[in-house]
């Protein structure tokens, strides 16, 4: 069995709902497609939760009309059958009452993941109004009833699992299975997310789950490229690359994966493949054990970081020194991204300013603490690179005029990472692509 996961562009316009079910219907062995929200639905979604939680219901409803538009539009250009017309419009009415019935109760943070949920309610269900318009034998998996969270947000994978494979059995004999992506629910038994571009998480804790034979993730692009599209014009897909490479471009700033997507799949040994939905025939990327080749692979930049320095003599020749200034983090739960030490400073970055106030003031009695917000890591990645040739020199030779607050190197044979002001990380990451890869 496999899973393909599909993102919100591949399954944006109702001929990409079509083109997706084709090539679904192509595989020999049974699939779960797992499903994201058509593009843009997510963004408007927490735009109608934010306008609730401002008190501001008129724009919460005008956002509400404008998205149920655009999915009666949707419909009528999904399907034709007058049969499949009118199952396609009561799963949007159902869906919508339901937003307009929130208008009237009061905001929760409860509440806000029950909106944010509807995209991929709705994306799965009109897609398997179309399966069935055109006599494709299928089932529906609602992901509420397997995917689950406990008290830290963290996957329950052996919940998921026995659950999984009760519904699975439950419907012995199929061959294709569809499941929304992104939503779950959490310890207390609420509507809950995996966080933003939680579909690809989504779709790894499932395939690690069933022991899928691949977990292909269908995106927009052919694969995972040496930098980003989004700020460098000219980018290349990697072929092959590892768990660990993979990981540490989601994890620091890759997009086209969720930073938590690969471990699932890591530890259940199931290779993953990035693939383009619109040209299915580009090899994208592999991702499995094997590296493939040794050498840099490919740079990522991740935004909104807050650097802490923490300075004090009593450092000097003190053990125990680190491990009371982790304890802090610890204890409000903020993961450190990156860490540097000298004799008498430590610095560490994080990117969740949730508990800053309280960590800063626990923080104090250790020595003097600085801050620099608006921060960028830059992430180099790649297998073995600090045996690769000329890496440090072409590294250090590309950051010409960026200033660099800090490096990490050494932490991972896999990655070096700069932290600089977020103002240059557009300069950088173009810098990097001329000197570590060859490419304006
Ligand atoms: P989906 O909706 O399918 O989940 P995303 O928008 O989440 O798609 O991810 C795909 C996007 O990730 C691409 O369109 C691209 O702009 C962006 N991206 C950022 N960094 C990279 C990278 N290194 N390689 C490929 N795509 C990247
Ligand atoms: N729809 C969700 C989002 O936009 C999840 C996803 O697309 O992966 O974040
Ligand atoms: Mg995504």
């Amino acid at each position: 069995m496999k899973v393909m996961k599909f993102g919100g562009t591949s399954v944006g316009k109702p001929e990409r709902m079509h083109h997706i079910a084709g090539l679904v219907i192509k595989e020999n062995e049974p699939v779960i497609v797992v499903l994201s929200a058509l593009s843009g639905t997510t963004n408007a979604l927490v735009e109608i939760g934010n306008s609730i939680a401002r008190g501001d219901r008129s724009a919460a409803k005008a956002g509400i009309d404008k998205l149920e538009t655009h999915y009666l539009q949707f419909v009528s250009e999904l399907v034709k059958s007058p049969a499949a017309v009118e199952k396609a419009r009561s799963i949007i009415a159902e869906h919508f009452e339901f937003l307009t019935i929130i208008l009237k109760i009061s905001f929760s943070e409860a509440l806000s993941k029950d909106i944010l949920a509807q995209g991929e309610l709705l994306s799965t269900k009109l897609f398997c109004c179309y399966l069935e318009e055109k006599g494709i034998e299928h089932q529906l998996l609602p992901a509420l009833e397997f995917m689950s969270i406990d008290s830290y947000d963290e996957p329950q994978i052996g919940s998921i699992k026995i659950k999984l494979s009760q519904l699975l059995k439950q419907h012995a004999g199929k061959k294709l299975f569809v499941t929304q992506g992104y939503i779950c629910r959490n310890s207390k038994g609420e509507v809950d997310n995996l966080k933003r571009g939680g579909s690809d998480y989504s779709a790894s804790l499932i395939a690690a789950a069933i022991n899928a034979s691949v977990c292909e993730i269908w995106t927009d692009i052919d694969g995972m490229h040496n930098n980003d599209p989004r700020i460098v014009k000219r980018t290349l897909p990697i072929e092959q690359m590892s768990f660990d490479e993979a990981a540490e471009l989601a994890y620091f700033g890759a997009k086209i994966l969720h930073p938590a997507s690969i471990w699932p799949a890591q530890q259940y040994n199931i290779p993953v493949k990035l693939l383009n939905t619109m040209q299915p025939e580009a090899k994208g990327t592999t991702i499995t054990e094997n590296a493939g080749s040794v050498g840099v692979k490919a740079v990522a930049a991740k935004d909104n970081i807050i650097a802490i320095r923490i300075k004090s003599s009593r450092m000097l020749l003190a053990y125990g020194f680190l491990r009371k200034i982790f304890e802090v983090f610890e204890k409000y739960r903020t993961p450190i991204d990156m860490i540097t030490t000298s004799e008498v400073a430590v610095s560490i970055t994080i990117d969740n300013d949730v508990h800053l106030q309280d960590i800063l003031k626990e923080l104090e009695p250790f020595g003097s603490v600085e801050l620099d917000k608006a921060q960028s890591i830059i992430s180099v990645v790649g297998n073995q690179i600090a045996q690769t040739e000329d890496m440090i020199r072409k590294l250090f030779e590309s950051i010409n005029n960026v200033p660099v607050r800090m490096v990490s190197y050494g932490g991972s044979p896999h990655n070096i990472s700069l932290l600089v002001p977020a103002i240059y990380k557009e300069q950088l990451l173009k810098q990097l692509n001329k000197g570590m890869f060859g490419l304006d």
